[in-house]
């Protein structure tokens, strides 16, 4: 079995890009770990700081119980300042987590994917592309070896994104999957809230209205929800022939593939 290490900026952001996959792993019996950079604290329209701190890992736990993770962790970074952490200060600690967990695969942010607006987004990119590219040379960051890790080599990145580019690796999320994603996505209630308040904002702000989503109370956010991940899902989909589908961006083994014998690379297996 694999181990599998998420790095993401935010509660909500692995389940909205690759929950489904996320799910389909757990239940094939990896181990999946997931480490958030920041506190979540500033994803609201209506609670407060103290508020939001307090929720932020125990809405991750109930999305990582529901996903079946093996751990759920946090840096604690103010939420939405990320990009004033010196990039090699976040690079470090994710290297760090990498050469102590040793994962086959690890899922993040695309730092060559366009239009990504948010500043934690592209920190995490960056500093976790760095991370992985570099956590099997002993020379970098060598006070983590002085401590007692090893350095470590990981095979397999898949990469997400809001429009994302360059996609070769389609998961098939179809049934249990796509449901799980959607109960794990219900577990951040602070952050549906905030999605569907936030769609709200953007229509009442257009010269138009969608009444099936301005009528909504913003806690009644299910239905929604819902309805969005199935819907992106089945485009998704609908390209590789899935019902329900996610895709990545996926690079593996330094590109040396082509260096095997034909016939020799094997087939995915999930
Ligand atoms: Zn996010």
């Amino acid at each position: 079995m694999a181990t599998v290490l998420v790095l993401t900026a935010h509660g909500d952001d692995m389940e909205f890009f690759a929950g489904g996959t996320i799910a389909k792993l757990c239940m094939l019996g990896h181990d999946v770990h997931l480490l958030m950079a920041t506190d979540n604290t500033k994803g609201t329209f209506e609670l407060s700081w103290d508020e939001m701190f307090g929720l932020r890992m125990r809405e991750a736990q109930a999305a990582a119980k529901v996903l079946g993770l093996k751990s759920v962790s946090c840096l604690d970074y103010p939420d939405g300042e990320l990009s004033d952490t010196p990039l090699n200060v976040l690079r470090g600690q994710f290297m760090e987590a990498v050469r102590r967990l040793r994962p086959e695969m690890v899922f993040t942010f695309d730092p060559w994917a366009p239009y990504e607006g948010h500043q934690d987004h592209r920190a995490v990119a960056w500093a976790a592309m760095e991370a992985t590219s570099f956590s099997r040379f002993p020379l970098y960051y060598p006070e983590q070896l002085k401590a007692g890790l090893e350095p470590w080599l990981v095979p397999e990145m898949y990469y997400f994104a809001k429009s994302p580019v360059d996609t070769n690796r389609p998961v098939d999320i179809s049934g249990e999957p796509v449901r799980k994603k959607i109960e794990a996505l219900w577990c951040y209630d602070s952050q549906m809230v905030l999605t569907l308040r936030e769609a709200q904002l953007q229509i009442e702000s257009a010269p138009y209205d969608v009444p099936e989503i301005t009528s909504l109370d913003p806690h009644d956010y299910r239905e929604f929800i819902e309805r969005r991940v199935l819907t992106t899902a089945a485009a998704v989909g609908k390209r590789y022939g899935f019902e329900h589908g996610e895709h990545f961006r996926r690079t593996r083994w330094g590109g040396t593939e082509r260096l095997a014998a034909p016939g020799s690379v094997p087939a995915d297996e999930w």
